[in-house]
């Protein structure tokens, strides 16, 4: 009967371990918001034959300007090219150390230092 316990699971606490999911970390050229996004290995990546690829329309949070990219993969989900329009990728070690930095801004920013002027519309 032991197959079977094994089957419906002993009662192993599992511990959560994110293998489907590839993290990107991306900034919008137009408001410098910075975006981690997660593509599911299984859903979001096309099979190409040697490799993988990604299309994604990523949105800030901050001026919800659409940030159209395609990646290529290789068969081990490395990075091998990417278009990105509106945007830019940044490592993991620039995402973590910019929004450690914004942290530090925020803190100090105690002072208002006004209003930026904007003029026209962009086309
Ligand atoms: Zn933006």
């Amino acid at each position: 009967m032991g197959f079977l316990k094994k089957l419906f699971g002993g009662g192993e606490p599992e511990k959560y371990v994110d293998k489907q999911g590839l993290y990107f970390f991306v900034e919008c050229d137009d408001c410098g918001a910075r975006v981690k996004v997660r593509a599911d290995k299984q859903h979001d990546l096309q099979n190409t034959g040697d490799g993988y690829e990604w299309h994604k329309t990523i949105v800030d949070n901050r001026c919800f300007r659409r940030i159209q990219t395609v990646v290529q993969l290789d068969g081990s989900y490395q990075m091998v090219s990417h278009e990105i329009t509106g945007g830019r990728y940044m490592t993991e070690a620039e995402y973590l150390a910019a929004e450690a930095a914004a942290e530090q801004a925020k803190a100090s920013d105690a002072a208002d230092d006004g209003d930026e002027t904007e003029t026209g519309d962009s086309g």
